[in-house]
């Protein structure tokens, strides 16, 4: 159509700030690399937290037997069985079971929680039927993905070191989490066990792995993100003396906390002073599902108390924070109509404002352009954790003829075709033709349920 977006201060200004042109993109792939580097090592140098794991064994697909997931990281939990079949019978069975956490729990005390897990896992065990069965003499073996921060100092045990994502359950923090289920579980008269505690990333790349072995890495672009991927004990100096029979180890990188070079505006300093943990989380905060959405709404504030977006008036839903979430900018760029209808629509709906098509066309923009630089620079994320596998293990991933698949899960890679077009365009120029015809960017759906009774299977005690 003729009408052209008004290219105002504002807008001009934004753009310049957060392009993403190839040589930023190549810094932040390098700073990634030296920052997971620095993160592995003895503490002497500020890195990322590059938590091990202690899961050393991802599954073959030679697993057998019946084993159960639970699944722990936002408001609700998941519950899942799987009988396994060993490599030519794969899964055989599986099933779920989904439960939301009520509101008051999430606030309660640790028993309150816990026992309401457990009770959430008696129920759904009490109603295993005949295609599920235990092989005599073993207790049926969970896979917990427990996706808070925990320190972990086994496969079967984890610390917690706080809640986040809205919970503030009082007695847990400190205390083995792994510990808290078990004794819920004691409570409740079931008799299963914790063989593997992991996170939603983890359990993504064990569910990948489990059908490609060409798996290397994992990333979760969700509401927050995070990677990890294949380590060799060899080059993780923080766990020196750790006696492994797979020589690897999966080391959660937790990215999100990752600040170096990033391209950063008024909106994003704004936005993060505002947050809980102010300073904190950086990259997440640039790239993943929760915030993407609330930047845009600083820049249309903006835009409107300075430039008169929208007309004289400020329209008061205008200055909520986070009232325009991720998914709305997802569906005003699914509107391809010239006249942009339901974009205007959107606008209207959950801004209560009025817009003429150039200044839908000026949001539309403001999206294209906060969506764009997060995607590439989750790329340039996960480049730089292909380039550091490759300084250490020269031809692992590059190599000829090698394939290495990156397995991605979450709603933000999974929703929105932007993004994700953006996030694969720029692996694709980081990593030039040639070296990009080995990587496969895969998307996994969830995965992680999955992933973890694998990992449970994986990690048995009964072999
Ligand atoms: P979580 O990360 O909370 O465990 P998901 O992986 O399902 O759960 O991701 C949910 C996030 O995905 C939401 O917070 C939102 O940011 C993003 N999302 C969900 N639906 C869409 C959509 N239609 N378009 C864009 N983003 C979406």
């Amino acid at each position: 159509s003729d009408v052209s977006v008004t290219p105002t201060r504002i807008l001009t200004k934004l753009k310049h700030e957060c392009a993403t042109p190839l040589p930023l993109l190549q810094q932040v792939a390098e700073a990634m690399s030296d920052d997971m580097r620095a993160g592995l090592g003895l503490g002497l140098e500020p890195g990322l937290p590059m938590i091990p794991t202690y899961v050393e064994n991802l599954p073959t697909g030679n697993e057998k037997g019946l084993f159960y997931a639970l699944d722990l990281g936002g408001t609700n939990f998941r519950v899942l069985r799987v009988q396994l079949g060993g490599k030519d019978e794969r899964v055989i069975h599986t099933e779920f079971d989904q439960v939301s956490i009520p509101q008051h729990l999430m606030s309660a005390t640790s028993q309150e929680l816990f026992d309401f897990i457990a009770s959430g896992v008696a129920k759904f065990a009490s109603k295993e039927d005949a295609r599920f069965h235990i092989s005599p003499g073993r207790k049926r073996e969970i896979g917990f993905a427990f996706s808070f921060p925990v320190k972990q100092t086994s496969i079967d045990s984890g610390i917690l070191i706080k809640w986040t994502k809205g919970f503030a359950v009082s007695g847990t923090a400190g205390r083995d989490v792994v510990a808290c289920l078990n004794e819920a579980m004691e409570r409740q008269g079931i008799d299963m066990r914790v063989s593997a505690l992991v996170n939603d990333a983890v359990g993504t790349l064990a569910g990948a792995e489990y059908w490609d072995n060409d798996v290397v890495a994992a990333v979760i672009l969700g509401t927050g993100t995070n990677a990890c991927y294949v380590e060799q004990i060899s080059v993780i100096p923080k766990l020196q003396g750790h006696a492994s029979s797979s020589g690897k180890m999966i080391i959660s990188t937790e990215w999100g906390a990752f600040s170096n070079s990033l391209p950063s505006t008024e909106f994003d300093r704004e936005m993060d002073a505002a947050t809980i943990n102010p300073g904190e989380q950086i990259f997440e905060k640039t790239i993943s599902g929760l915030y993407l959405g609330e930047i845009v709404r600083r820049v249309l504030l903006k835009m409107t108390n300075e430039e008169g977006l929208f007309g004289k008036s400020v329209p008061q839903k205008l200055s909520t924070p986070f009232i325009l979430g991720t998914p709305d900018l997802c569906a005003m760029q699914q509107d391809i109509s010239g006249d942009l209808h339901a974009a205007g629509s959107l606008l209207y709906d959950i801004l209560g404002v009025e817009s003429n098509l150039s200044e839908r066309k000026t949001v539309l923009e403001v999206c294209e352009t906060i969506v764009k630089r997060g995607g590439r620079l989750a790329g340039a994320g996960i480049v730089g954790i292909l380039q550091k596998m490759e300084e250490d293990q020269r031809g692992l991933i590059f190599g000829n003829g090698n394939r290495s698949v990156v397995a991605i899960d979450g709603g933000l890679y999974e929703k929105y075709p932007q993004y994700r077009a953006y996030l694969q365009d720029s692996v694709k120029e980081l990593l030039g033709t040639e070296k990009s015809n080995n990587v496969v960017i895969e998307h996994t759906k969830d995965g992680s349920g999955i992933g973890s009774a694998l990992l449970a299977a994986s990690n048995s005690i009964y072999k």
